[in-house]
């Protein structure tokens, strides 16, 4: 085989060299940018992400020619710059360049604990990082000549062979161990996670170290404008002060003026004020808020790098709006600057402190929030439960990268063991979801299905509880929670978006919390209204199983009679809480043994309430009972046979918009009809929804408006929607029952096998968590089309759980729907997203 020439594709940092986020990485890039700003950077050489990729298969670098950028006996650092500065990369590697003889040097120059300590932490983080050896035999704290000596001794049991002398072999092994980290599975799906592409390359960049080191003023840190974790305005930071070497060790100061201690403000305030002017110059030029990390040399500063300041979801969104307002960026690229997904981490509750707290099991807080969800062993479950829309804590012994999925439908995640780096904790933070890792005195037994607490308690699948992923704890039951803060940047944020998107954006709504929730994110209504939902009360269920068990028209009515003042009550105080903003109400649409009870003893206490023999209760509701429920009597089909029940929803909708116009309030209530498939079932129950509306106007004396539309959730209903339209005012995609029935796909048990499915390549992904844009996309076209030629001022909108993703609210937006309607928590996600791709749109021109 040809031997082939060592690379030679790599640059020193110039201020001319053509160096590019793209083919260098962002570091390499802001490098230059300081170098281009004057700032004193020792000197760099960058190697692009094709060089690091050709190492990483293998090729060689020419080192000897990278180490002549730096002149006689370098001490270089070697650090990731990928693309983008949120993809991570493998951990920096400093003293690159330490050797017997360079530590004699060292010793001399700048005493022998200094020179011991160099030497120590190179040989520490190139045996663990490089060579990959156990972090335990490296672990010698202080630094010391016979600690080095032990660490020497160390690697050379280790790996057979002397800890290598030559700058070079240092170098390249650095190199190729830092570049085939980046191809590692891990940190694939980790920088995946975060949005990188599949085929994202890391640029490195080699830098002359600045010690810190020196008789005179001397010392490292690192120093930011702001703080972290709130974004308010602020120098943070840290310094250590070597003191001319009069300390055994560095010791941390304060950088500005504080009467606890020394500072650096204090002790060298010109070297400090050059860092606040550099910080200053670096936001206004680089237009973000940089952490410098600087060096002090007998006096003198080096500024070896300059980092967007790592931050909290909360303080990025107050970062971007500040910078917006002083002018630095523009409002659009404040908008752009934060992703959508992010904003979910933002509004995540926490565990109310004033409630009590039933902790079961202490661990490691690994992701912050808290939620209440039913407990669930694996991904599957997980799956199952969220297309059951169910919330689940997902509890593991620890998580694997096949467990993502399952941890993308879970509410919190639980593990028996992990760290803070664990996978679970690292994926968790990726996905905004509250987590604890390492709850080690749990006793887990998955088989089973079942957890024991180490106080006993036993909890099983299905069992509530709460994850405080802030303060590390899983407590017993639904804690109480505390709503998320909605400040005034995040209003401001996205009231800027609500000025550039071009497609509305709704809540699904059941009821008064729900609504509450939605008003605070701002939607612009309700676009979906279960109305299921309000008869599972203990009071309404009971005159709910009365109205199912009637025997006759005349004795339904009856019950149905008990129902309206409370469906009416329902309404008026959604109405209230909408403020005049559009509420659709959807009818009726479970099957009607939905709301039996299932178990014996409900069945004994439904036979004692409605005093009929036990035996007729338990035949009528088996009788009730169907094969294939989903697709049975339910939605329409209930209006179609029992359709007193929708006579009764209607009466209750029109009253309480009359009750809101009494008030001095005005709704224009919308009607929404489910599970349609043909156009007489549209006409059938139009004409009694008009009969009613015209008998409450009659008894009341007093007019109204109203809208009567169709939820578009069985294939042939778009299809159909030409003939539809003729006799609805809008259309609503329910796209959990259209992708349920386009693959023929149980929505409640396809979490089983989806996994499979998604891994051998069958779906690209999971079809009801992103929508499928060629199949039901076709469908949702076709139906939006058709219905549109029959009704030109038709409205067109998507209901189903799909819609709080960026993904399909790019498509329902391109395919020119009026309104997405998604969960009120996806309501400011879905504001910013639609602006990202109105912004996206006029930076690159309308998509054909
Ligand atoms: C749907 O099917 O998409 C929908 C919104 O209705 P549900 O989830 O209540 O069936
Ligand atoms: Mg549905």
């Amino acid at each position: 085989m040809q031997k082939l020439e060592p690379i030679t594709d790599f640059a020193p940092i110039t201020p001319t060299a053509a160096i590019t986020p793209k083919t260098h990485g962002w570091r390499a890039k802001c490098l230059q940018r300081l170098v281009r700003l004057e700032l004193p950077v020792p000197q760099t050489v960058a190697l692009p992400a094709t060089t690091v990729r050709a190492i990483a298969a293998g090729q060689t670098v020419d080192c000897e020619g990278i180490l002549r950028n730096f002149g006689a006996g370098p001490l270089i650092s070697v650090r990731p710059s990928p693309e983008n500065p949120d993809w991570g990369g493998p951990a920096t590697v400093l003293n690159i360049g330490m050797n017997a003889a360079r530590h004699a040097l060292l010793a001399q120059t700048h005493g022998i604990d200094a020179a011991d300590a160099l030497y120590l932490r190179f040989i520490q983080s190139y045996a663990i990082h490089v060579a990959r050896l156990d972090p335990d035999m490296f672990d010698q704290a202080e630094a010391s000549g016979e600690a080095l000596r032990a660490a020497l001794h160390a690697y050379r049991e280790e790996m057979d062979e002397a800890f290598p002398e030559d700058p070079a072999r240092q170098l390249g092994e650095v190199l190729r161990s830092m570049a085939r980290a980046w191809e590692g599975t891990s940190a694939r799906l980790l920088r995946q996670a975060k949005g990188a592409p599949e085929a994202a390359g890391l640029g490195l960049v080699v830098q002359e170290m600045a010690q810190g080191i020196g008789q005179g003023m001397s010392g490292s840190g690192v120093m930011q404008f702001v703080d972290p974790v709130t974004g308010a305005a602020q120098v943070t930071g840290r310094y250590f002060d070597q003191a001319g070497g009069r300390h055994a060790k560095p010791q941390a100061m304060y950088l500005i003026r504080d009467p606890r201690g020394p500072s650096l403000e204090d002790l060298a305030p010109e070297v400090f004020a050059q860092l606040v002017k550099h910080g200053a110059v670096c936001r206004v030029r680089l237009r973000e808020e940089m952490q410098i990390e600087f060096t002090i040399e007998d006096g003198r500063l080096s500024v070896l790098d300059a980092v967007k300041v790592q931050r909290s979801s909360r303080a990025g969104l107050r970062i971007a709006v500040a910078l917006a307002d002083d002018g630095v960026i523009t409002r659009s690229e404040a908008l752009l600057r934060v992703e959508p997904r992010a904003l979910s981490e933002l509004l995540h509750p926490q565990v109310d402190p004033r409630g009590g707290r039933d902790r079961f099991v202490r661990g490691i807080p690994a992701s912050p929030g808290a939620a209440v969800g039913r407990i669930v062993f694996s991904s599957q479950a997980a799956q199952a439960s969220a297309a059951r829309g169910e919330p689940c804590i997902l509890v593991r012994r620890e998580t694997a990268p096949e467990d993502i999925r399952g941890m993308n439908s879970a509410a919190g995640v639980l593990t028996e063991r992990g760290g803070v780096t664990s996978h679970a904790a690292v994926i968790a933070r990726g996905l905004g979801l509250p987590c604890v890792v390492g709850a080690s005195e749990l006793r887990l037994d998955a088989r089973e299905k079942r957890l024991v607490a180490p106080d006993g308690r036993v909890f099983r699948e299905g069992d509530i509880i709460t994850v405080d992923g802030t303060a590390g704890e899983a407590l017993a039951g639904a804690a109480a929670m505390l709503g998320p803060a909605l400040d005034d940047n995040f209003r401001r944020l996205l009231s800027w978006a609500d000025d550039v998107r071009d497609i509305g954006v709704r809540a699904n709504a059941d009821t008064p919390a729900d609504a509450q929730m939605a008003r605070n994110f701002e939607a612009q209504g309700i676009g979906l209204c279960r109305t299921e939902h309000m008869f599972f009360t203990d009071d309404r269920l009971v005159v709910m199983r009365e109205m199912i068990f009637a025997d006759t028209s005349e004795d339904r009515a009856a019950a149905l009679v008990r129902l309206l003042p409370m469906q009416r009550a329902d309404f008026v105080q959604l109405f209230e809480i909408m403020q005049g903003l559009p509420v659709c109400i959807r009818l009726l649409d479970p099957p009607l043994h939905e709301f039996l009870p299932h178990s014996r003893e409900g069945m004994l206490e439904l036979a004692e309430a409605l005093d009929r023999p036990l035996s007729e209760v338990t035949r009528r509701a088996e009788a009730l009972a169907e094969f294939n429920p989903m697709l049975g009597m339910r939605g329409v089909r209930l209006g179609v046979v029992l359709p007193e029940i929708y006579d009764m929803q209607a009466q209750a909708i029109f009253e309480a918009t009359i009750e809101i116009a009494r008030r001095g309030g005005s709704v224009v209530p919308e009607i929404m009809i489910p599970l349609v498939s043909a156009k007489r079932e549209v006409e059938l129950v139009k004409t009694r929804i008009d009969a009613v509306a015209a008998m409450v106007r009659t008894k009341a004396g007093t007019d109204f408006d109203y809208k009567l539309g169709v939820m578009v959730e069985t294939p042939r209903a778009a299809l159909r929607a030409g003939e539809i339209a003729q006799h609805a005012s809008f259309l609503s995609f329910g796209t959990n029952d259209l992708t349920q029935m386009t693959y023929g796909l149980s929505r409640d048990d396809a979490g089983r096998f989806m996994n499979t499915y998604v891994q051998k390549g069958v779906f690209p992904e999971d079809p009801f968590h992103i929508l499928d844009v060629d199949g039901v996309g076709e469908l949702l076209h076709i139906g939006a089309d058709r219905g549109r030629a029959t009704r030109p001022d038709l409205t067109v909108s998507i209901c189903g759980e799909h819609a709080g993703n960026p993904e399909s609210i790019a498509f329902c937006r391109t395919a020119g729907f009026d309104y997405v309607s998604c969960s009120p928590y996806r309501v400011p996600l879905a504001r910013l997203a639609a602006a990202h791709l109105a912004l996206r749109d006029r930076e690159f021109g309308k998509p054909a």
